[in-house]
């Protein structure tokens, strides 16, 4: 599909019809919700009964996947809530966005979030969010900061949980089910009424549950009722397709796995690592096979969208799109004395890759990297090894691009 898209798009070039807002006009029936409920395991997705989903994924299908970056490595990042929102919404690890707990005492901004990107390149189009907290638009989506460039949502519907008179707080946190109850109607009645072009719906319940009462009778209860709610937006999306000529994709995740006990999370312990992606996508590609991480949604929404990342945002994205185009995956980059060795997985029968590699992170203030082309690489041979010498550093930031986008690896270097 996209591929015969972008032959069109050649062929039309010339003509300039190809990127006249005109044309992107006539495409704009795209719609995406993405939705996170807390705090979700993979095996607990397996093993509770949860039918909405399950229609979902009959459509498109569900994918395992790691929250928390490479265990050990430089992007580990903590399996805290916050920490995985961020990582969602702006498709790189917390050694980028800075957000490394519930506090979000600093984000990095220059990072931006999918909203973020979406609005700069349609202004005119919307966006909207659905939410158990406050937070997630006034400070990780950074709404009205002018770091943000003051980004505005379109449609929000959250901060009940500071409203005590409407939603007076419980011991048992009731209040957050009705909550995540009134969210989830609010979503579905916007979806059914407004139609926002990119939103996200987040549900707080399942994580509460968890927290109070482990692997529990009561966490089960609290996922088929998170499931209940997912129905609602589902049932709205089917709605909006019946009756418009609109094309929407739904993606659902989790931000984090949970102890073996059910009770904890934050460690980087295989369960809490543990997550799920699902979606009702026909456009899967190769990774969709394999195992994927949480920060691969951006560049599927994107691709789905037709967003256009500038190319030093898409070398700086650490997912891998599992929709649309994609043509290697899981890169790695090791420095031995004068040499950096990559490897990668081919997911394509594309040949043609290109290596870059840049000593600075100026991306990270604001700026731009300097990057250097070390070397046009065979994709399906999965590696390649360049020289050092001459670039004195105890950073390097590599990237390997492909006809389809960007794998990004660094490389930090203990100093004495
Ligand atoms: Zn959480």
């Amino acid at each position: 599909m996209i591929k015969s898209i972008l032959a069109t798009c050649l062929g039309l070039l010339l003509f300039q019809a190809c990127s006249s807002p005109e044309k992107q006009e006539e495409q704009s029936d795209k719609k995406v919700l993405f939705v996170i409920v807390d705090g979700i395991p993979d095996d607990v997705i397996d093993s509770v009964a949860t039918p909405n989903l399950d229609k979902i994924i009959a459509e498109g299908g569900l994918m395992r996947a790691t929250m928390g970056g490479e265990k050990d490595g430089y992007s580990q990042t903590p399996t805290i809530s916050a920490v995985g929102y961020n990582s969602v919404l702006t498709g790189v690890w917390a050694n980028k966005h800075n957000v490394w707990g519930n506090g979000i005492k600093d984000p990095n901004y220059h990072y931006p979030t999918i909203f973020k990107v979406f609005k700069e390149q349609f202004p005119e189009k919307t966006i909207g969010i659905f939410s158990t907290w406050l937070d997630n638009r006034t400070k990780l989506a950074g709404a009205g900061l002018t770091q943000t460039g003051n980004l505005t949502f379109d449609y929000h519907y959250d901060g009940m949980e500071l409203d005590t008179v409407a939603y007076p707080h419980d011991e048992e946190r009731i209040f957050i089910f009705n909550i995540d109850e009134a969210v989830s109607k609010n979503a579905a009645q916007t979806i059914q009424e407004h139609a926002p072009d990119l939103s996200w719906m987040y549900l707080e319940f399942t994580d509460d549950m968890s927290h109070k009462f482990g692997n529990s009778p009561q966490f089960v209860d609290a996922v088929e009722k998170s499931d209940v709610q997912l129905g609602r937006v589902w049932d709205a999306i089917q709605e909006r397709e019946a009756k418009f000529n609109e094309d929407w994709l739904i993606v659902i995740t989790t931000d984090h796995g949970r102890q073996d006990s059910g009770y904890g999370h934050g460690g980087q312990s295989e369960r809490e690592r543990s997550v799920w992606i699902a979606t009702n996508s026909d456009q899967l590609n190769a990774h969709f096979a394999e195992r994927g991480q949480t920060v691969d949604i951006f560049p599927s929404i994107a691709n789905f969208l037709g967003l256009e990342i500038s190319k030093e945002k898409a070398m700086e994205l650490d997912g891998v799109p599992f929709i649309g185009a994609v043509d290697a995956s899981q890169l790695r980059a090791v420095k031995k004395e004068n040499t950096i060795e990559l490897t990668w997985k081919p997911l394509s029968q594309e040949n043609q890759g290109k290596v870059w590699v840049s000593t600075t992170n100026n991306f990270k203030t604001g700026g731009t990297d300097a990057y250097e082309a070390v070397g046009e690489v065979d994709l399906k041979s999965g590696s390649f090894t360049f020289s050092t010498e001459g670039m004195k550093s105890d950073f390097y930031k590599v990237v390997l691009e492909t006809p389809s986008g960007y794998l990004n690896y660094w490389i930090l270097e203990e100093t004495e």
